[in-house]
């Protein structure tokens, strides 16, 4: 939680008014406003679970304020931000409250099957795989709903939401290009990144939980020889780096064509290196 007192330590013997605690928790909502609703969203903040993003507006719904099951939550979701202040639905808490030790399983979610904008259960329902070739244009208007989260392979959208994106799909292309509200990201069909998670390996169905980032050197390499882009802060288990099978990555079906202007800034930054280790090799 951001406080506007960033000058003064925060202690645990510290008070806050109950007018200032509303205000800090509307800031902090504010803050994660991406992860857990449409940001074109004006009033209708939509609550969402932040570990399943099943919609918990109308069910039994936990704040976060467990230090230990945040601290695992924000593992999972990485690079998403969580704060003491959002929600998860029942079923994840019981996922990760028990007695004992925290579930080890980073896939554990409460709710499979949910709409990745709205929020509900599509069991039952028509809906659509957001990555699917037949309907790539929906892919950017999804992907700035939910930025600065990610679409994955199993992401999946409702029939109601899938005609809303190609109804934004429309209105974008109509207006002209710098005032688009899809200029946050960019899609670049002839560059791939791996997707961007720090919580495992970036190989696909690896579940390493590695610590260890994916080494410069071969970001450079893999980005100025095979236009693919990791971005930094991902991981790599030990295993995949000495394989060094970055094929196995190209393939991947979770590669990703969408970049935001901080990861084409970026760009820059790897081809200076680039340069920088031609001219050691003089
Ligand atoms: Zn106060
Ligand atoms: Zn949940
Ligand atoms: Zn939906
Ligand atoms: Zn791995």
């Amino acid at each position: 939680m951001l406080l506007n007192i960033f000058y003064v330590k925060v202690q645990a013997s510290h008070y806050i008014c109950h007018p200032c605690w509303q205000r800090a928790d509307r800031a902090a909502k504010q803050y994660t406003r991406p992860s857990t609703s449409n940001s074109t969203a004006r009033g209708s903040t939509q609550l969402k679970c932040v570990n399943c993003g099943i919609n918990v507006t109308r069910m039994k719904r936990h704040i976060l304020n467990d230090e230990i099951i945040l601290h695992h939550i924000q593992q999972r979701v990485a690079p998403k931000m969580v704060t003491a202040s959002d929600y998860i639905c029942d079923a994840c808490h019981l996922l990760f409250h028990n007695d004992n030790p925290v579930s080890e399983d980073y896939d554990s979610v409460g709710h499979r099957n949910v709409c990745i904008k709205c929020g509900y259960s599509v069991r039952g329902l028509r809906h659509y795989k957001v990555l699917n070739e037949n309907h790539e244009h929906i892919l950017s208007v999804v992907q700035n709903w939910i930025y600065p989260q990610e679409v994955q392979s199993a992401d999946v959208i409702c029939h109601r939401c899938f005609q809303k994106a190609e109804a934004d799909f429309r209105t974008n292309a109509l207006l002209p290009y710098n005032t688009s509200a899809q200029s946050e990201i960019i899609i670049l069909p002839n560059y791939r990144r791996a997707p961007h998670t720090h919580a495992r390996c970036i190989f696909p169905s690896c579940n390493s939980k590695s610590q260890q980032l994916v080494p410069d050197v071969i970001r450079v390499r893999l980005f100025s020889d095979h236009k693919y882009y990791i971005s930094p802060g991902c991981r790599i288990c030990r295993f995949h780096l000495e394989s060094q099978s970055w094929s196995l990555l190209f393939e991947a079906d979770n590669t990703q064509h969408s970049f935001s202007a901080t990861q084409i800034e970026d760009f820059c930054e790897l081809l200076k290196q680039n340069k920088n280790e031609d001219f050691e090799n003089i």
